[in-house]
């Protein structure tokens, strides 16, 4: 890789979004406890959703659709049930049936996690990268970039996070 794509690979990390990253999410299978796949269209919302959202597992068969799972009742008591959903975005559990992601491991006094390995290797990357030179004014609210905690790109720590993403790489 040339210096300049290098430049502007790492400037493009800045404009990611965790909610990028939500698309396959790799998660622990509520039946089997191997890795299953929650399928999403991504953090869209579009017509349908809850239908395209789904929960796949290739080792037991366990598959389930998020309109499947029961959403909260307000208990209005009009004819017309009023529900809704909260979805978790951006923690150690997928966003829409709360299960606990695959590619999780406990790394100085915090977690280290990634919705699948894309979102891994572009954490690993990130952090490799060191370059903390930016202007901050021009970061998005959700940038990785501008919310990537502090343990992570600590010099002290890189080594352990590094090793952590390499058994997470091989899980
Ligand atoms: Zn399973």
């Amino acid at each position: 890789m040339s210096c300049k794509n290098f430049m502007t690979r790492a400037k493009d990390a800045y404009k990611k979004s965790v909610y990028d990253f939500i698309t396959d999410i790799y998660v622990v299978c509520p039946k089997c406890s191997k890795q299953a796949i929650v399928k999403t269209p991504g953090y869209s919302f579009k017509i349908d959703f809850e239908n395209k959202v789904k929960c796949v597992c290739s080792n037991c068969g366990h598959s389930k659709i998020l309109r499947e799972k029961a959403s909260i009742d307000l208990g209005s008591g009009s004819k017309l049930p009023i529900t809704y959903r909260i979805y978790h975005p951006a923690t150690t559990i997928d966003p829409f049936f709360y299960l606990p992601l695959w590619l999780k491991i406990d790394c100085c006094n915090n977690v280290l996690w990634a919705y699948n390995y894309d979102h891994l290797d572009f954490l690993k990357t990130h952090i490799k990268a060191k370059l903390r030179e930016r202007n901050d004014a021009e970061l998005p609210n959700h940038s990785i970039g501008s919310r990537l905690p502090r343990w992570m790109t600590s010099k002290k720590n890189r080594d352990i996070i590094l090793k952590c993403f390499e058994v997470l790489q091989k899980k």
